[in-house]
């Protein structure tokens, strides 16, 4: 995240927001802990942010996690923000003003399972909200003989491997492909690709031993790095703006929204407006809370109050009046502006959520 001093400048850059889609059981939880886990070794300590709802990756922790692979002089975007809950459910009803609100996603496919109903359905929003995304080609530590290499990038550890094991993977990868294109796109391994908007990269991976998880981080901040830029730079000090993940009762708050902000700032004290069963909320932020650090988890507190936050990030609000705030919706800070014309916005929001919604059902 931007140093406070720098929040002057509208041309700050904000963390690309990751999403991890696939079918069941074929392994989106276990990488998203991979993910979380070897960034908490190799990183220094603390230098993983748990959000709300997310995880934040800083570059300096993705590039110690993937060692030669990347070059943290050739980025300037400040990481990777991971939404916590894996799957298609919450990935096609979490939208942003521009579509989706992951800028970018992850879809986990078993390699010996291939597509599955899930895998279909995954493909098809990934498509009609045309999110850029990899294809983790999971579980290549289960193919007959693998001798792994823990946390090794993936050429290494395939090169280490048996012709017999390099064949069977090999075979698992081309199915792969082949149903790929059959979905319509066009794929090939990450390391055979040359422009990664025409083709999808296929990483393999296993969320077990880590194996191509440092290929599937430098991937991921590779492509937002070159081809997503533009979108990254927001106004980070202007009116926050972003998504409800979840209603929750908090001890002490009442009703609270858990909130992914995607843009902009948000204080304490500001005046939101939250998308709403009915009409939209017109409320105050009474506090604005984080989780707090491991090492503090055993006082009471669970959360940590905060001046302000800015995007991306995940956060959650406490305000008066949220029981009728529904996920999915968008939040936003009133800033300058009239509340009824941020109110307008909301509505006008809500209304094609509603609509895209019908359609998908
Ligand atoms: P999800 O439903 O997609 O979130 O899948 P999970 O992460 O819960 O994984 C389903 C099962 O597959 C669990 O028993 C995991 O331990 C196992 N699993 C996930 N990834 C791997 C992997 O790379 N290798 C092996 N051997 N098992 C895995």
């Amino acid at each position: 995240m931007s140093d406070a001093d720098t929040t002057d400048d509208p041309g700050d850059l904000r963390t690309p927001i990751v999403a991890v889609l696939g079918h069941v059981d074929h392994g989106k939880t276990s990488l998203l802990d991979k993910i979380r886990g070897s960034a908490v070794i190799e990183g220094e300590a603390g230098a993983i942010t748990q959000h709300i709802g997310a995880t934040a990756v800083p570059l300096d922790t993705v590039s110690e996690v993937a060692g030669s692979l990347v070059d943290p002089t050739e980025f300037d975007l400040p990481g990777l923000l991971f939404i916590d809950t894996p799957g298609h459910h919450s990935f096609s009803t979490l939208r942003s003003r521009g579509g989706a609100l992951a800028d970018i996603a992850i879809l986990v496919v078993d390699v010996n399972d291939g597509f599955q109903p899930q895998t279909e359905e995954a493909v098809r929003i990934l498509k009609d909200t045309g999110t850029p995304f990899v294809v983790a080609a999971n579980k290549v530590d289960t193919t007959p003989g693998w001798n792994p290499n823990p946390d090794s990038p993936i050429q290494q550890t395939y090169e280490a491997q048996s012709d017999r094991a390099r064949s069977d993977l090999d075979e698992a990868l081309y199915e792969l492909i082949g149903e790929m294109s059959d979905h319509g796109f066009s794929s090939d391994l990450y390391w055979r690709v040359q422009n990664f908007q025409k083709n999808v990269g296929v990483i393999p991976v296993s969320a077990e031993t880590g194996e191509g998880v440092p290929d599937l981080l430098t991937v991921l901040m590779g492509l937002a790095q070159r081809y997503m830029k533009a979108e990254m730079e927001v106004d980070v000090a202007g009116p926050g703006a972003g998504t409800v993940l979840e209603v929750k009762d908090e001890q002490g708050f009442g009703k609270t929204v858990d909130v992914i902000l995607y843009d902009g700032t948000v204080r304490s004290g500001d005046t939101v407006v939250v998308g709403a069963q009915n009409d939209p909320i017109v409320t105050e932020v009474r506090a604005l809370l984080k989780p707090r650090e491991l090492a503090e988890i055993r006082t009471e507190k669970r959360f940590d109050d905060v001046d302000s936050m800015q995007a991306a990030a995940g956060l959650k609000i406490a305000a008066p009046d949220l029981d009728d705030a529904m996920p999915g919706a968008p939040v936003r800070v009133v800033g300058d502006r009239s509340v009824e014309e941020v109110v307008a916005e909301v509505e006008a929001e809500l209304a094609e959520v509603a609509v895209e919604t019908e359609e998908e059902g």
